[in-house]
This record gives C-alpha cells, sequence and structure tokens, in this order.
C-alpha cells in the first residue's frame, strides 16, 4: 500500500477503499522496515501524522474534497512546521522550533496533507551528497553504498523508498534535480518566484526555490498546484497567476521543439549517462517531438559564477545565526564577542563555515568588484543565453549530472569536485527558469538511475509537466523501483 502515488491515493481515498489512518500506518510501518538502511528523516512525527489521519478521515467522511486529503507527504527540514523542529540538519538549529508555519506548510496543511517527517539534508542546503548533515548521511536506496545526491537527499530516498507518498525539497543550484536523478524519482524547480519562501530558511535568496520531489510527474503537478501562487508574505513570490497545471497532463508534444544545447554533452560526461540521454531524447523525437540544436555558450562560467553569487548571499543570511536570536549558544563565554565566536565555531559545520569565508571575501571591499560583481554580470549573460536558446525551442532537454550516484566518501574531501554534481542544474537557478528532472534510464554497468532535465520559460512549468507526462507515459523507468 505504501507504494502507492498521489493521483492513486486521491482515488482510493475518495471512494473509501481506503483510509488515511491505514494509509499513514501503512508508510509508517515502511518507515520502520527500511529506515534504519537509508536514513532518509532527520526526526520523524508519527504522533502528529496519525492525528492529521484522523482528522482526514472525518474530513473525508464530511464529504470534503481537497487536493492532498489524508496524503502522507514529508518535508525537507528546512520548511518551518510550528511545533515541530526545523534543524536544516545543523548542530546551531538542533533545537529549533519555528513559531510559526512557512507558507507552503499551511498550504499543504489546507490542502489535508499528513506530515509524516522532516527529511535529513545538506546543511543549510550546501552540498551535493547530503554527507554534509550534521545527523549521519542519507543512503541511496538504488545502492546503500553510494550519496541520494544533495542537498534535498533525505527528501529524494524518502519518496523512492516508499517512506512517504510525496514530498517537497529546495533547490539553489540543484537540490531537487540532482538527488531526483540519482534516486530515480521525479524532482520540479518552479520558475522562481512561482514558490512563496516565507517560512524557507534562506540559503541564497537569489537563487532558492521550493518544489516536488514526487514519483510521477502527474503527482508534480498536483503539488505543484497546492504550493504555488503569489503571497503578501514573500515580496519575491510573482503576481503571476498560477494556471491548473493538472491541465497540461491532458496536452500532446507533438510539433513542439526540444532544444539540445550542444556543450551539455562535450567533456566530463560519463559515457553511460551520455547514453542514457541520448535513448531519451530519441524517445521524446519518437512521440512527435522536433529536435534543434541550441547553444548555451556561457556553461563553463556557472559553476564559479554560482559559487560566488550562492556563498556571497549565504554569508548575509546566515549571519543571523549568532547565539542570540536563535538555537544553539555555547558555554565558552568570557564577551560577547567570544561568545558570537565560538557559537558559531561549535555550530557550523565545515562546509558551511567554508562558504561564509568564502562570501565574506567576495563581498569585502577591493574584492567586490572583481568577484562580485563580475559574478552578477556573468549571470546576465547566462540569463540571456537562455532567452535566446528558448526563443528557438519550447523546452530544452539535457543530463541533470555528469555522472550517476557516487560512492559515499568519494567527493568528501574535494569540495571542487563536489561543486561539480551541479554543472548542469545550476544555470537554471541564475537565469530564474523552472526545471525537472525525470527517470530516464539506468545505466549499464551498475544499474544505478540516470534523470532527464527539461527547462522550460519563465513561468511555463506547464511545458515540462506536458513533456515530462507523455515521457512517462510512453517509459517505464519511473515506476521501477530499487529492492530494499
Ligand atoms: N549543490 C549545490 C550547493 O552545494 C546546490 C545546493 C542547493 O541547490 N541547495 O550549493
Amino acid at each position: 500500500m505504501h507504494r502507492i502515488n498521489i493521483t492513486q491515493a486521491q482515488e482510493l481515498l475518495r471512494s473509501k477503499k481506503l483510509s488515511s489512518v491505514q494509509l499513514t500506518e501503512a508508510v509508517f510501518s515502511r518507515i520502520d522496515q527500511v529506515e534504519e538502511k537509508v536514513q532518509a528523516f532527520a526526526h520523524l512525527t508519527r504522533e502528529n501524522a496519525l492525528e492529521q489521519a484522523k482528522n482526514a478521515d472525518t474530513r473525508i467522511a464530511a464529504g470534503e474534497e481537497a487536493p492532498l486529503l489524508g496524503i502522507p507527504i514529508a518535508l525537507k527540514d528546512l520548511i518551518c512546521t510550528k511545533g515541530i523542529r526545523t534543524t536544516c540538519s545543523s548542530k546551531i538549529l538542533d533545537q529549533f522550533v519555528s513559531p510559526y508555519n512557512a507558507t507552503v506548510t499551511e498550504k499543504l496543511i489546507q490542502a489535508g496533507a499528513v506530515i509524516v517527517g522532516k527529511t535529513n539534508m545538506d546543511e543549510f542546503a550546501m552540498g551535493s551528497s547530503n554527507e554534509n548533515s550534521h545527523y549521519h548521511p542519507t543512503m541511496n536506496p538504488w545502492a546503500l553504498d553510494r550519496v541520494p545526491g544533495g542537498s534535498s537527499g533525505g527528501s529524494a530516498v524518502a519518496v523512492s523508498a516508499h517512506q512517504c507518498v510525496a514530498a517537497l525539497g529546495s533547490d539553489t543550484g540543484g537540490s531537487i534535480r540532482q538527488p531526483a536523478s540519482f534516486c530515480g524519482v521525479t524532482g520540479l524547480k518552479p520558475t522562481y518566484g512561482r514558490v512563496s519562501r516565507f517560512g524557507l530558511v534562506a540559503f541564497a535568496s537569489s537563487l532558492d526555490q521550493i518544489g516536488p520531489l514526487t514519483k510521477t510527474v502527474a503527482d508534480t503537478a498536483t503539488l505543484l498546484n497546492v504550493i504555488s501562487g503569489k503571497d503578501p508574505r514573500d515580496s519575491t513570490s510573482a503576481d503571476v497567476p498560477p494556471p491548473d497545471f493538472t491541465q497540461a497532463l491532458k496536452k500532446d508534444v507533438q510539433g513542439m521543439k526540444l532544444g539540445i544545447p550542444k556543450e551539455y554533452f562535450t567533456g566530463g560526461i560519463n559515457p553511460d549517462v551520455e547514453k542514457v540521454i541520448q535513448d531519451g531524447i530519441r524517445t521524446l523525437e519518437s512521440l512527435g517531438m522536433k529536435t534543434v540544436e541550441v547553444s548555451l555558450p556561457h556553461l563553463d562560467y556557472a559553476v564559479a559564477t554560482y559559487y560566488i553569487i550562492a556563498c556571497a548571499e549565504a554569508s548575509t543570511n546566515l549571519s543571523r545565526f549568532d547565539g542570540v536570536k536563535y538555537g544553539y549558544r555555547t558555554d565558552k563565554t568570557d564577551s560577547l564577542v567570544s561568545m558570537y565566536e565560538n557559537t558559531r565555531e561549535e555550530g557550523f559545520g565545515e562546509e558551511v563555515k567554508r562558504r561564509i569565508i568564502l562570501g565574506t571575501f567576495v563581498l569585502s571591499s577591493g574584492y567586490y568588484d572583481a568577484y562580485y560583481l563580475k559574478g552578477q554580470k556573468v549571470r546576465t549573460l547566462i540569463k540571456q543565453d537562455f532567452e535566446n536558446a528558448l526563443n528557438q525551442c519550447d523546452v530544452i532537454a539535457s543530463p541533470v549530472a555528469p555522472y550517476p550516484a557516487f560512492k559515499l566518501g568519494e567527493k568528501l574531501d574535494d569540495p571542487l569536485q563536489m561543486y561539480l554534481a551541479d554543472i548542469y542544474t545550476i544555470s537554471a537557478n541564475l537565469a530564474g527558469i523552472p526545471a525537472m528532472s525525470i527517470p530516464c534510464g539506468f545505466t549499464s554497468t551498475e544499474n544505478l538511475p540516470v534523470g532527464l532535465q527539461l527547462m522550460g520559460r519563465h513561468f511555463d512549468e506547464s511545458s515540462l509537466i506536458t513533456v515530462g507526462h507523455r515521457f512517462q507515459r510512453a517509459t517505464d523507468f519511473h515506476s521501477k523501483e530499487p529492492s530494499l
């Protein structure tokens, strides 16, 4: 029963063939069975969830209809939940309990969702492997000695291992799409501004977006309907009315143009991954899409640009964690300054400190023009690349990552190698466009999942949903599951 997706659960719950309590209990017994192996969660909210499930059953019995009524969902642990810890998988927020819900949490609750727990992540969403969590790493259900990707690795694993029906993650440079690719699930980073970030703990404010991780593209459309829209509490949420994204499931891809960026298929891509992606593109052609070659010439600068901008913004955002306003405070305090210093020294992990230092450096006088300002200029060029490319096609197809899930520990001592895991995903955040990863096949040697990335015009998630859903109707990669 834990295997079902949102669409199936809606049907079974509505027709009263299944109760929310039964479904929630099934999900928790699955968690009991596999959590020790994969460690997808930072903490679980079992009692709360069963309460919410009972409540949902009462609402269903009263004839109420809501898109997620009674359906178990997991949240990445940087999305605020009133009365439930929100840790960002960081020591500094280990005991932090938000006094309010994030807007997306509020919307999920309104839509009837049952919150099963908060998923493990790279500390403050900084990482590509989930190994930067203060608590423990998360394991890839397809190969337990491999990483699930990051930073929303916990959410991707929880969906892939059927520990929830769907989950939310956040994506600053690839953190929804890359773990979705590594774990064989569907993950969407919506357009910047599509989803409110009120109550999302900020990493890099000009890049962060919340989005769904699901078992199917159809589920992504349902979840996006629930969470999207203008929010008066987030001034960066856009005043662009969201369409009904489930309508995009009914459209055909016949005649749509698929752009293939030539720069994404040169250099460091693993040949096995490239083959899966090329086969995926052939499948889309066979469904009636017309491929055109496009160019994104500034790809080579994306990683450097991203790490300058993301670290600069992180250094500013994370200055609020000072032992006074939130979370952990050191015992070693003989002056105000030493209290700040020791709190941050003890409370933050290595990667977070590295980025705060790097970000402070690129913003400091004397270096601001050389790094930060230049980074912003290159960002504009990258954005223009996408505008040009998306003038020639409806959707761009590319790999999500240059390789499949790598071994735990493999890149941990080499931050630069780790940063390169996001080479194909980062540009969509810099440009602000929507981008999705869908399961596209498996590597021939290790049988590891490989995701295909679809990128579209600003606020055109619908085209990604149309193409992704058509692909999933023609293939069964998304319904394959790891044996656990
Ligand atoms: N892996 C990238 C980083 O470490 C992206 C993270 C993210 O999207 N949150 O910054």
